[in-house]
């Protein structure tokens, strides 16, 4: 009989989140649960606490703390809220923390897990972005082990694995080129928050179906890929593939292009980040060569998708600029969500508040935090006054 590690999923009412209950519940023999959390959804962190027989539960807004404790009051699961109990959570011992909140609010408790060097799979890209170098040193200090659960990162991290790392001349990131790939720049004025959403390839949350739309999802994985990875800016290029079939490929000195490929499903590289360095069963739909015909590559476009660039400057400048490129698209992204701005004003309000506030040299993770708040100002100010 073979020991069941524990997991905790943070963001376990979320797309990712669904997918990691999914594998957790076909390999209970494999895995128990330690802890979910959630911001709001109370309804279905219940559920996913109460199927999965969690310790614990929190809930982010500490509004809904009674209704929370309302919904497993006949458990015998242990309920929190607030921000500090999210912390708390990551700080319970369970061998591998999913870390799959939305934007930087996941920096906080995936700092926490790092620091009692747990095994993180990192779906949340923009923790990565936002405090980059400092997160990856925290990392080597603990002796925590970052596994990325974004299907590029994962499938670069597959294909390096055990590989001379100094013999690397390319990374070579896939992107989708999301539903706005061939459209007119004068047709993407009018881009409506359902069209926006619906992404050709890949069911996921809000936040990243709008970035993979204005393609900074592609931005913030180039920046995730230069932290995660070593090889210099230069050498890590963004290809555009629609079919969403290689996750992406890395080019080693003798020529050789090393690629993993698969269906576009989540839980393949969830399940990876959990099963590591082994591998487990997943039900994913299995590719068929033949039905696919032809796989199809491109160069990315910089003029209809301005995010590219921007996220490009920001690795290269460095300091501050890439805490202050997600801050600014958080909110930009949520002002387009609520009908405030249009699609294409997402990408000019992140340039807009990158060349106001430029770059900082970045010394402490006390920085990030304070950088962060003050970005989400300036960005609501600068939306209010255009
Ligand atoms: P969702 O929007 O579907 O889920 C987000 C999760 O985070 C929910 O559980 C939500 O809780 C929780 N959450 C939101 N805000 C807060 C907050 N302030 N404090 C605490 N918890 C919060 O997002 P996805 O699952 O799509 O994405 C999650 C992360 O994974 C993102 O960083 C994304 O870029 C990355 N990722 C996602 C992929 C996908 O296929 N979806 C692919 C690769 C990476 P509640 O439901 O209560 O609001």
């Amino acid at each position: 009989m073979t020991l069941k590690k524990s997991v905790s999923v943070f963001g376990v009412t979320g797309s990712i989140g669904a997918s990691t209950v999914d594998i957790l519940k076909s390999h209970a023999d494999k895995y128990s649960l330690e802890a979910v959390t959630a911001h709001r959804n109370v309804k279905a962190l219940a559920k996913a606490a109460i199927e999965l027989d969690a310790k614990c539960a929190v809930i982010g807004d500490p509004d809904y703390y009674q209704e929370l404790c309302d919904a497993l009051s006949d458990t015998a699961i242990e309920v929190a809220a607030g921000e500090n109990a999210l912390v708390e959570a990551a700080q319970r011992p369970s061998d591998i923390v999913i870390a799959a909140i939305v934007g930087a609010a996941g920096l906080k408790p995936t700092l926490a897990a790092i620091r009692r060097g747990a095994r993180v799979g990192l779906a949340n890209k923009e923790t990565l972005v936002c405090a980059g170098a400092l997160m990856t040193a925290e990392i080597a200090k603990h002796g925590a082990t970052l596994i990325p659960v974004d299907s590029e990162h994962s499938a670069i991290f597959q294909v390096l694995e055990e590989r001379a790392e100094n013999r690397i001349d390319r990374i070579l990131l896939t992107a989708s080129g999301g539903p706005f790939r061939e459209w007119a720049l004068k047709d993407m004025k009018t881009v409506t928050r359902a069209q926006a959403l619906a992404h050709p390839n890949w069911e996921m949350g809000a936040k990243i179906s709008i970035d993979s739309a204005t393609m900074m999802n592609k931005g913030l994985e180039l920046i995730e890929a230069w932290h995660l990875f070593p090889v210099a800016e230069k050498q890590i290029e963004i290809v555009v593939h629609p079919q969403s079939v290689v996750h992406s490929m890395v080019e080693y000195s003798d020529g050789s292009v090393l690629a993993q490929l698969g269906s576009p499903d989540m839980r393949t590289p969830i399940a990876y980040a959990l099963s590591w360095p082994d591998r487990i069963k997943v039900d994913a739909p299995r590719l068929d060569f033949a039905t696919i015909g032809g796989l199809n590559f491109e160069a990315p476009d910089t003029h209809r998708f301005p995010a590219l660039r921007l996220a490009r400057q920001a690795l290269q400048e460095g300091g501050t600029l890439p805490t202050v490129l997600n801050a600014a698209n958080e909110i930009a992204v949520e002002a387009f969500l609520e009908d405030r701005i249009g699609f294409l004003d997402i990408a000019h309000t992140v340039e807009k508040v990158m060349t106001r506030l430029g770059s900082d040299a970045l010394t402490s993770l006390e920085q990030v935090f304070e950088t962060d708040a003050m970005v989400r100002r300036e960005t609501s100010a600068c939306l209010a006054s255009a």
